[in-house]
C-alpha cells in the first residue's frame, strides 16, 4: 500500500513517516522544507516542493500513484494566523484544494486529514465531543474548519471520495527512541517553550493570561504525546481501506493540564527551575480544550500508550538535550 504523505518532513507529518514505515507501508513525501527537515523523514522517498504547484504535484502522482494521502502540510501557529490571515487560508485552504483536485484526477479517494480541536473555538461542552458546533475563534482554527466543510461536501458528491478528519489536541513530546521530534523556527508551543526554557534557550516562560475562568486561572488543554497522535493516523487509515466511511474523530486523553501544571511538570521533569513571568492573555485562546475520545477508540480501536504528562515531557526534554540549537 502507497501513501503520499504531505508535510512528513514536520513535526507531527514525520513521525507518522516513521510509524508508516515501521507498518510497511511504502511513503512518499511531499513538502517544501519551510518548516520540516530532510533528516526527519526516516522512510521512503522525499519530494521537495510546494502544493501551490499543481504541475509538480500531477507529476508526482503520475509517478508514485499512492493508494491513499495524509496531508498534514500546513501553517499551525494560532497567534500568527491572527496576524497575517491570509496567509493562512491561502496554504491551509487553497494549496488544500489544489491536493484534492489533484487526487480527484488521479482517482485517488482516501484522504486523511490533520484537523485541529480549534474548529471548536470555545466549546459548550467540556469534554467536546465531535458533534459540538463548529466556531472557530481564530483564523487557523477557520481553516481546518473550511477544509473540513469542503471534505464534508467531496464525500457527499457520489465522487467515491472517503476521508478522515482527525481533530489534533494539544500535540507534544518526541519520539520515544529520539530519533525525531519538533525542529522548527520560533516555537511558540507551552511544552516545547518550556523545556528551552529549562534549557537556557529563553530566559524566561510566559504565562499567558492569569484570569481565566479555571481553577488556577490558566488556561487547560488536553496534551497528547506525538508518537500516540501517529497511531490514531495508523488506524484510521486501515479503517478507510477497510471501505470505512468519512468521519471526523477527535485526538486527546479526554483529561486536560493547566499552563501552571505543565510548568511545575517541566521543572520536576528536568530538574531545573526557570523563570516565570505573568502576562496578559493571548488573542484567539480558549479556556479549555479537552477531548471527549470515545468515538476514537470505540469505533476505531485506538488505544494510547503514552497519557503520560511526565513522559510526554521527559520524551520532549530528551530531545531537546540532543539538539545543538
Ligand atoms: N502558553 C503560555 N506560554 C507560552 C506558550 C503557551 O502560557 O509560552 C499557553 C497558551 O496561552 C495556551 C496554552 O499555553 O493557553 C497552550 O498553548 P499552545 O500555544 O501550546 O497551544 P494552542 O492551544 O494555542 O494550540
Amino acid at each position: 500500500m502507497k501513501v503520499l504523505v504531505t508535510g512528513g518532513a514536520g513535526y507531527i507529518g514525520s513521525h507518522v513517516v516513521k510509524l508508516l514505515g515501521e507498518y510497511g507501508y511504502e511513503v512518499l513525501t511531499y513538502d517544501n522544507l519551510s518548516t520540516g527537515h530532510k533528516w526527519a523523514v526516516l522512510y521512503g522517498k522525499l519530494v521537495v516542493d510546494d502544493l501551490a504547484d499543481r504541475n509538480k504535484l500531477k507529476k508526482i502522482f503520475e509517478e508514485f500513484r499512492p493508494d491513499a494521502v495524509m496531508h498534514f502540510a500546513a501553517y499551525i501557529v494560532v497567534p500568527e494566523s491572527v496576524r497575517e490571515p491570509l496567509k493562512y487560508y491561502i496554504n491551509n485552504v487553497v494549496n488544500t484544494i489544489n491536493l484534492l483536485e489533484v487526487m480527484e484526477e488521479f482517482r485517488v479517494n482516501k484522504f486523511i486529514f490533520s484537523s485541529s480541536a480549534a474548529v471548536y473555538g470555545i466549546p459548550e461542552k467540556i469534554p467536546v465531543p465531535e458533534s459540538a458546533r463548529l466556531n472557530p475563534i481564530n483564523p487557523y482554527g477557520g481553516t481546518k474548519a473550511t477544509v473540513e466543510r469542503i471534505l464534508r461536501d467531496l464525500s457527499n458528491s457520489g465522487k467515491n471520495f472517503r476521508y478522515v478528519s482527525l481533530r489534533y489536541f494539544n500535540v507534544a513530546g518526541a519520539d520515544p527512541e529520539g530519533k525525531i521530534g519538533f525542529a522548527y523556527p520560533n516555537p511558540t508551543h507551552l511544552i516545547i517553550r518550556a523545556v528551552k526554557t529549562a534549557k537556557g534557550e529563553f530566559e524566561r516562560l510566559y504565562i499567558y493570561g492569569t484570569d481565566y475562568p479555571t481553577p488556577d486561572g490558566t488556561c487547560i488543554r488536553d496534551y497528547i504525546h506525538v508518537a500516540d497522535l501517529a497511531s490514531a493516523h495508523i488506524v484510521a487509515l486501515e479503517y478507510l481501506l477497510e471501505g470505512g466511511r468519512s468521519d471526523v474523530f477527535n485526538c486527546g486523553y479526554g483529561h486536560g493540564y493547566s499552563v501552571r501544571e505543565v510548568i511545575e511538570a517541566t521543572k520536576k521533569v528536568t530538574g531545573k527551575d526557570f523563570k516565570v513571568i505573568e502576562a496578559p492573555r493571548r488573542k484567539g485562546d480558549p479556556p479549555v480544550l479537552v477531548a471527549d475520545n470515545k468515538k476514537i477508540r470505540e469505533k476505531l480501536g485506538w488505544e494510547p500508550k503514552y497519557d503520560d504528562l511526565e513522559f510526554i515531557i521527559k520524551t520532549a526534554w530528551n530531545w531537546e538535550m540532543k539538539q545543538k540549537w
